[in-house]
């Protein structure tokens, strides 16, 4: 090539390598466990405010923003979205020493900040212990530290600047618009994006540090003794040693005179962390490791009264703890609160937890947060002490499982005590545990469908908690309940007809003997009803592949075993039964009914293949020969019975490895929104709990799913409670045992099936769909024309 076409060439170059304003290659957006990678439309970095504005204003799809994506669940974005990386904005607006209050952008870090005001002798008032973080995330999330006497970040914060859904700017404080103030700190990005904020500051002072240790019963005695009230405590933290959780490692920083020992005004960035790496496998790998830590190197590491800047030490870098890698396991965060009160209550059930499920703690450190002042996500709603776990996690599903099962129960746990969870991490709680912990969650929503209507601001969390169907499927101003689909209520019933198959089988057994059941003609039904429920949802709801698939897989083991059944039973069956007639029913076709009697009790409440067919077998050998019963019979029914249990328990066991590794543990309720009763107030159920009264006679209500469910709704609706929606829907299915002659499907209510009672010739069920609106005048007027409320299938 010729040198003037070279040289033709570089304005192209140029244009190719200059790094342009505001765009960025990355498409998926990870955070720093990278176990939550998400692809995003495009990832922009906006530099000043008014391209946050345009960017806003102009994009029509969903949003994301991130700061130093140091969150570990996928709170910082969602897929298709347009991803905003705020780190661009990373100015300090406004700097007055003398009222010792900085403005800043959101995208700043606070290592950032801390360089700036470090030559005016100040500090930051609140923040993290590493300095990574951006005042965004960390405002979004309503962050705390070590701080002895403060607590969550917002009481730190003067106001803030909020890019609203339509491109707006607006400030936010106590005073002005203290809706979005109280919604957007500790917000998650739902509401809009932080871009600017002005903060308060503290005197950066020497610090000494004192450590006590003492054993776990005496730390909460000593902290509010020594350390709560101190006008001279500035961190503390209290370290709690696994494996044996006894020992607290009090540290407190307090203000002193004496020089410092540590020059260096602020903790020196880069550098090797190989010995902390080198620790952290060693605390986490290496059999004794903890113990070493404990009894051996944290007393050592601690021994002496170090002086030290303020600002030295909230100025930790977060790379010190980054492992060499995190492709086969990761080390992650999860945080519980609890009252100050509860401290002792909590923390031997979080052990027994940690040791039944032998997490790998690597660390859990005792914090102390103030009561938040009005945030409507604050996670301590009175003054608490915070449990921050430090834990090793493998990155393979059945890890992540097994992480979600011990997580859920610590948070059962906090919320037993009467606390809460911390949100920047997995989204393993269930949706009732998020409204409990959170439970002005319903404003937040809320106050997300005014400001934002049409759901743009969204990531992994608001995705979870509050999904776009439940957005936009309740009526503005109020709670909407966490959305499950509508197409459930019907796709339940084949699944149900089994069970109710099962009931009739074991009814049957008690009066006649297996041969004269019709096997058959039970087969035939569940089609049928699996038919009318297929012609019920077909284009009504997008098509469930999966549970469809799922029903044809139950379906078809149900017909397989039936038909094998049915023609055993009538050729075998029939023949040792011929040969026996005249004799006492054997020891063994007495057994065979008990079994399914239990069986048919424990399918209404649990997955069949949990049932224990293998531990009959024992006591099936055990059985005695009856007194002038038939010997042929009862071997042959011995052997059959042996082999239909073993069969099934190996089919059992294959089923529980394919569910428990397919899906998540469901939850156990179900939220519902009806109108409040016009005279009794509250609804008089125990299993039901009020979650919200959020405006006028609107109520958010939590209610039992499965077999209770039924029983719920139906007691409800006698009290005349109205609902309005039930998981976010508004039609139900239920079924209702009638007389056979009957034809009283109600105005508003649709049949989906009707089949014969094969067992009781005199009746039938029927399956209708109902507005659940209707269900307060329905079931009591089904119920005096002496029809039954079989059951109500929920989501
Ligand atoms: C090693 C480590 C130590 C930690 N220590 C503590 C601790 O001591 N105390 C504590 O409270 N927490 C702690 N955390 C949690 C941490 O404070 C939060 O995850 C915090 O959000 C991190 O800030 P970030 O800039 O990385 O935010 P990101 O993870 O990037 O974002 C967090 C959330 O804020 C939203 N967001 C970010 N910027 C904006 C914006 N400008 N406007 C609107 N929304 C925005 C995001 O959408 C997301 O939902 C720790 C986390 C780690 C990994």
């Amino acid at each position: 090539m010729s040198g003037r076409r070279l040289l033709a060439l570089v304005p192209v170059l140029l244009w190719l390598a200059w790094p342009r304003a505001g765009a960025a290659a990355p498409v998926v957006v990870n955070d720093v466990t990278r176990l939550n990678p998400v692809a995003v439309e495009r990832v922009v970095v906006p530099k000043t405010v008014d391209e946050v504005r345009d960017l806003v204003r102009h994009h029509s799809g969903a949003i994301s923003i991130g700061g130093a994506r140091h969150s570990m669940g996928g709170q910082i974005a969602t897929e298709g979205s347009l991803h905003l990386d705020m780190r661009g904005l990373h100015r300090i607006v406004a700097f007055s020493p003398e009222k010792r209050r900085i403005t800043v952008e959101a995208g700043i870090t606070w290592r950032k900040i801390q360089e700036a005001i470090d030559p005016h002798g100040l500090s930051v008032s609140i923040m993290q212990s590493y300095a990574n973080f951006t005042v965004g995330g960390s405002l979004s999330v309503n962050v705390h530290g070590r701080y002895v006497g403060q607590g969550p970040l917002i009481a730190a914060v003067q106001s803030i600047e909020v890019v609203l859904a339509d491109g707006q700017l607006v400030q936010a404080s106590r005073s002005v618009n203290p809706e979005l103030f109280f919604g957007s700190i500790g917000g998650y990005g739902g509401l809009g994006v932080i871009v600017e904020a002005t903060l308060d500051l503290a005197e950066n002072g020497k610090v000494a540090r004192e450590v006590r240790k003492l054993p776990v019963a005496e730390y909460r005695e000593h902290f509010l003794r020594e350390v709560r009230d101190s006008p001279r405590a500035v961190f503390h933290n209290g370290d709690l040693y696994p494996p044996a959780y006894d020992t607290v490692m009090a540290v407190t920083w307090s203000e002193t005179d004496r020089p410092v020992t540590v020059p260096d005004r602020l903790m020196p960035l880069g550098g090797h962390h190989w010995k902390d790496r080198v620790m952290q496998f060693g605390i986490s790998e290496l059999p004794f490791g903890k113990e070493l830590r404990a009894d051996v190197l944290d007393p050592l590491r601690l021994r002496d009264s170090p002086v030290v800047w303020r600002n030295y030490e909230a100025s930790y870098d977060a790379a010190e703890i980054e492992p060499a890698s995190r492709a086969r396991s990761t080390y992650v965060l999860a945080e519980y609160f609890v009252p100050v009160a509860r401290f002792d209550d909590f923390v031997p059930r979080m052990t027994s937890i940690f040791r039944r499920h032998r997490v790998n703690v690597l660390n859990v450190s005792i914090r102390h947060a103030r009561q938040d002042p009005g945030s409507l996500l604050a996670w301590a709603r009175e003054e608490s002490f915070a449990f921050v776990v430090y834990y090793k996690q493998g990155v393979t599903q059945a890890a992540r499982q097994e992480v979600g099962d011990w997580t859920r129960e610590l948070i059962d746990a906090a919320l037993a005590a009467g606390g809460s969870y911390y949100l920047p991490y997995q989204l393993h709680a269930t949706d009732e545990q998020f409204h409990r912990a959170y439970p002005r969650a319903g404003e937040f929503f809320a106050l997300k469908r005014r400001l934002d209507p049409d759901y743009r601001f969204r990531n992994k969390l608001w995705d979870r908690y509050f999904p776009p169907s439940v957005a936009q499927a309740a009526a503005p101003g109020e709670r909407s309940p966490a959305a499950r689909s509508e197409a459930q209520t019907f796709l339940t019933l084949p699944e149900w007809y089994i069970v109710y198959s099962a009931d009739e089988y074991a009814a049957f057994l008690e009066r006649q003997r297996p041969t004269d059941f019709p096997f058959f003609r039970s087969v035939g039904q569940f089609w049928h009803v699996h038919a009318s429920v297929v012609r019920a949802t077909w284009g009504r709801y997008p098509f469930n592949w999966g549970y469809h698939a799922m029903i044809g897989v139950i379906g078809a083991s149900y017909s397989v075993e039936y038909v094998l059944r049915g023609v055993y039973e009538n050729s075998v069956g029939l023949l040792t039964d011929w040969l026996a007639e005249g004799t006492p029913e054997t020891e063994e076709d007495r057994f065979m009914a008990q079994v399914a009697a239990e069986y048919a009790r424990f399918i209404h409440a649990t997955p069949w293949h949990e049932f224990p067919f293998g531990e009959k077998l024992v006591p099936l050998w055990e059985l005695q020969d009856g007194a002038g019963t038939s010997a042929l019979r009862a071997w042959e029914r011995r052997l059959a019975f042996t082999v239909e249990l073993t069969v099934k328990s190996a089919w059992g066991w294959a089923m529980r490895k394919a569910t428990h590794a397919a899906y998540d543990p469901e939850d156990l309720v179900i939220q519902a929104r009806a109108r409040a009763l016009p005279k009794a107030g509250l609804p008089r159920d125990p299993r039901v709990r009020v979650l919200g009264q959020p405006d006028g006679d609107g109520l958010l209500l939590s209610l039992p799913r499965y077999e209770p469910f039924t029983e719920t709704v139906r007691s409800l609706a006698r009290q005349g409670v109205q609902f309005l929606d039930i998981a976010g829907n508004r039609t139900i299915v239920m079924t209702l045992i009638a007389p056979r002659r009957w034809r009283g499907v109600e105005e508003g209510a649709s049949l989906v099936s009707e089949w014969d009672i094969l067992t009781r010739p005199e009746e039938k069920r029927v399956a209708i769909e109902v507005p659940v609106e209707r269900l307060h005048e329905m079931i009591p007027r089904l119920e005096r024309a002496r029809v039954k409320i079989d059951h109500v299938y929920d989501y």
